[in-house]
């Protein structure tokens, strides 16, 4: 049997059944599940304001966008963010032609504050920070940052769905927190996500934003029984980035879970650090910072010999991945090159080892068995 890097779970009839509502009441999109699920988020979460979206792609962009627009920020102002990221993070940038400065990573592999300090310039309009693999890093220094500089934060929260900051959801100070509900991130849709602004006035600004620039959605509509249902006000170029109410439906039922399966994620990660406590020469776990209770969507190892690793692993049937690619190794963001030594360091060193729910103990075992065997005490190069 194969051990995959990511295999979602749901539970399915459950699923089934929130779905199979929306079927037979004929509410397939926009509205009704969507707007409970965006209900229960806030709840979860205690943040005041929350916008179900159809990817955290969009979501990224949508934060962008707003805060570009209200704040007057100009094309060629910047953003600083993380080479070590999916690259969604960093397109969202320079979707709107702003730019995006590499800061170098920490020992979390999240953005270190010491390198972001260096990297303020009087164009800096924000700091985009993304919790690699559910990691709060140096959230908290970021935040401090950010208000002494007065620049805005954006989360990318795609991998920290239920990552707690000492006892509390993260990132209720950000501007912007974004997720991710793509199918193999820890709390798995199909495709969707969500973007809590702390202001109400970018939250609305979302909402118009998200259907086309509409001004009022078909749910209110339908319920506001004195008026044209079928009239509305177009005010500005909008996009078409709301989530649905089948995403919505399977993500209610995923919530329920959220905790638990989280816990489940920390108990895989304990045994993987377990196993390699006796082996630092070889393998370096990415260790989680001290008050975060992370979701724990990665574990991260720094071997020597990743490629070496990786191949070997992969003849036995096991699949690890690697989170991420140093962005600035692409050819759009090769400016970047050489100005974040950490990152472009770990980029070559840095594997992820299976994490899901249906791994059991001696899942973990056999893995963590082979990667000390694969890993070699001698640098690659
Ligand atoms: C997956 C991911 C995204 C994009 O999420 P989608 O929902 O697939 O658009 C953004 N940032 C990070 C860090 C991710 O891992």
């Amino acid at each position: 049997m194969s051990i995959q890097l990511f295999v979602p779970t749901f539970r399915v009839e459950e699923c089934l059944k929130e779905i199979k509502e929306c079927l037979d009441k004929g509410w397939t999109g926009l509205g009704y599940k969507t707007i409970k699920f965006e209900e229960k988020w806030k709840e979860y979460t205690n943040f005041p304001y929350a916008h179900f979206i159809n990817s955290a792609t969009v979501g990224l962009h949508l934060a962008v966008k707003i805060l570009k627009n209200e704040c007057k920020w100009e094309d060629g102002d910047e953003i600083i963010s993380t080479p070590i990221t999916f690259v969604s993070t960093n397109h969202a940038i320079a979707y709107e032609n702003l730019k995006v400065v590499f800061a170098d990573v920490d020992k979390y592999l999240c953005l270190d504050p010491i390198d972001v300090r260096k990297k303020i310039t009087s164009k800096t309009r924000a700091i985009m920070f993304v919790g690699v693999g559910g990691n709060a890093g140096k959230y908290k220094e970021i935040l401090k940052i950010c208000k002494e500089f007065n620049l805005k934060l954006i989360l990318d929260a795609a991998h920290m769905s239920g990552t707690r900051l000492n006892g509390e959801i993260i990132g209720k100070e950000a501007d912007a927190v974004i997720y991710s509900f793509q199918a193999v991130k820890n709390l798995p849709t199909a495709d969707s996500g969500m973007i809590c602004f702390k202001e109400e006035k970018y939250d609305k600004l979302a909402r118009k934003l998200t259907w086309l620039g509409i001004n009022k959605d078909t749910y209110t509509r339908s319920k506001n029984k004195e008026s044209y249902k079928w009239k509305y006000d177009v005010e500005c170029v909008g996009y078409k980035y709301h989530g649905n109410s089948i995403m919505a439906s399977i993500a209610l039922v995923q919530l329920k879970y959220l905790d638990k399966d989280n816990s489940y994620r920390r108990q895989i990660a304990t045994w993987y650090d377990e196993a390699f406590k006796h082996h630092k020469n070889l393998i370096k776990p990415i260790s989680i910072i001290d008050g975060c209770e992370s979701s724990r969507h990665l574990y991260i190892i720094e071997v020597n010999n990743r490629d070496e690793v990786i191949m070997a692993l992969n003849l036995i049937d096991i699949y690890p991945g690697v989170h991420y690619r140093d962005n600035t190794e692409y050819e759009m963001y090769k400016y970047g090159k050489g100005t974040c030594q950490n990152a472009h360091r770990l980029s070559k060193r840095i594997l992820s080892l299976p994490m899901h729910l249906r791994l059991t103990k001696e899942d973990i075992n056999k893995i963590s068995r082979n990667v000390i065997k694969f890993a070699s005490s001698i640098k690659e190069d």
